[in-house]
């Protein structure tokens, strides 16, 4: 194989044919090269947070509603910007530009920096820790958006600040896991007194029986979802009829619809909840629109 067509068949997989780019405390470095001090508090506490950007056409959608969010993260712990918020959007820009990511995500993760571990804040400041990365990502499935996603439910085990987009995922990871072993896309979350809060890396919807549309309110119990901010304008625009509540499990399995939103699934509908087909078990007219108006809306070509 010639050097060119082997970098055209990585490309084509979704890898990227040169080396990755991330950016490092200051420093544009090899990704595989980015090594950050064994006395980060990122490391020690899981003492940051993050944020995730779509990416598409090599822009970055909803920019500033993200870096909103990046920042009322960083202030609810007060974590000091790493940079101002201008540089840090050029900053970004810069890791898509570098890794020449057309349609993907970038990841902007800060943390309270590099101290001696003693669990309250270091006495003298110290310079926030700040790692860019960004990803190629490819189509979603044909088949998942033909036959809509499978989720399985579990308790929600997480802490009383959800709406804080912080690095501790390990409940999310959880989650995730046991999604996959059952072969399901997504784990949608349960309180205690049985509502739904969200997914473990996205946002939950239902369609009920009425044809009303439902998601849990922004509060403590939940991240706000840019993609559910987004929604909800195009829901509103639409006409159709929302209601910010919560919703019970019980109530999600005998929904018309469900569906979940968020930065790298966009709108997709769910078919099957614990195993059991929800609705007619295909996916709804009203979570496909709305895929459809919420891909306009932020000025992508449907998918
Ligand atoms: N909830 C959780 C717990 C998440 O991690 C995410 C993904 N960031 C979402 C919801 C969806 O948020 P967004 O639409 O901003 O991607």
């Amino acid at each position: 194989m010639t050097a060119e067509r082997t970098a055209s068949a990585v490309q084509r997989e979704g890898q990227p044919s040169m080396p990755q780019v991330a950016y490092l405390n200051g420093r544009y470095v090899p990704r595989a090269q980015a090594r950050v001090r064994a006395e980060d508090r990122g490391y020690q506490f899981g003492d940051g947070v993050y944020e995730v950007i779509p990416v598409y056409s090599g822009k970055l959608i909803a920019a500033d509603r993200h870096f909103e969010r990046l920042g009322r993260s960083l202030g609810e712990l007060r974590i000091a910007w790493p940079m101002r918020r201008a540089a840090l959007e050029i900053v970004t820009r810069e890791v898509v530009a570098r890794n020449g990511i057309q349609q993907g995500a970038v990841y902007i993760q800060v943390t309270r920096g590099v101290a001696p571990r003693d669990h309250k804040f270091p006495k003298d400041p110290v310079a926030p820790g700040l790692f860019v990365t960004a990803k190629r990502t490819k189509p979603m499935p044909a088949a998942l958006l033909r036959e809509g996603a499978a989720i399985v439910t579990v308790p929600d085990q997480r802490w009383g600040r959800c709406d804080i987009k912080s690095l501790n995922l390990l409940p999310n990871v959880l989650a995730k896991q046991a999604a996959a072993e059952q072969g399901a896309h997504e784990a949608w979350l349960v309180d205690e007194d049985g509502n739904v809060t969200e997914g473990s890396s996205t946002s939950a919807w239902i369609v009920t029986g009425d044809g009303v549309l439902a998601t849990r309110p922004n509060g403590t119990e939940i991240l706000p979802g840019v993609t559910r901010a987004i929604v909800v304008d195009v829901v509103r625009d639409l006409g159709l009829k929302l209601e910010l509540r919560a919703f019970s499990l019980d109530e999600a399995r005998h929904a018309r619809e469900a569906f979940l939103t968020s930065t790298n699934n966009y709108v997709l509908p769910i078919t099957r909840i614990d195993g059991k087909p929800v609705g007619d078990g295909k996916p709804g007219p009203t979570a496909q629109r709305l895929r459809a108006a919420y891909l306009a809306a932020t000025d992508r070509v449907p998918s």
